[in-house]
């Protein structure tokens, strides 16, 4: 896993003002679980530590998404591999190539080059003994 990182909550329309700072981080894993089943794997585990469903983009106990799925290319209803929110967002893209810095994401060239157009300002690693995990 990365370190763990936090920012400062999205701003634009739509966006519920007042947040508190999001922490991220980005975990790699081996499966045999299907892409699908991982998301509801995913979703359990968000429902486990008491997230509730409401206001869009508004804070939220947790949030697990599936970034990248070997590199395979997703598009159903419920789920978009790579995830659609992941080259431009530096708070996935940092602690990404933290764990990963050569990867190629499907669909959307090296991580390296979108890192370079999505600087890491606003963005602050948090040591390690800060980290509970
Ligand atoms: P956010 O976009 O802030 O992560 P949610 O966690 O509420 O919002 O996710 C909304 C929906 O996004 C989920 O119900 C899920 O079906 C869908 N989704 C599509 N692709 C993905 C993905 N790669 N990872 C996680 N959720 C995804
Ligand atoms: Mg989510």
């Amino acid at each position: 896993r990365s370190s763990l990182y936090r920012s400062a909550p999205l701003a634009g329309p739509g966006v519920p003002v007042n947040q508190p700072a999001y922490i991220n981080a980005v975990a790699r894993l081996e499966t045999e679980v299907a892409a699908e089943a991982l998301l509801d794997a995913l979703q359990a585990i968000e429902a486990r530590h008491g997230r509730v469903r409401g206001e869009h983009w508004g804070p939220r106990t947790l949030d697990l998404d599936l970034l990248l799925y070997g590199d395979q290319r997703i598009d159903t209803a419920r789920l978009q591999v790579p995830h659609p929110g992941l080259a431009a967002r530096n708070f996935v893209l940092r602690p990404l190539a933290e764990i990963a810095p050569h990867l190629e994401i499907p669909g959307l060239g090296p991580l390296r080059d979108l890192l370079a157009r999505c600087p890491p300002a606003g963005l602050e690693r948090l040591p390690d003994d800060k980290c509970t995990l």
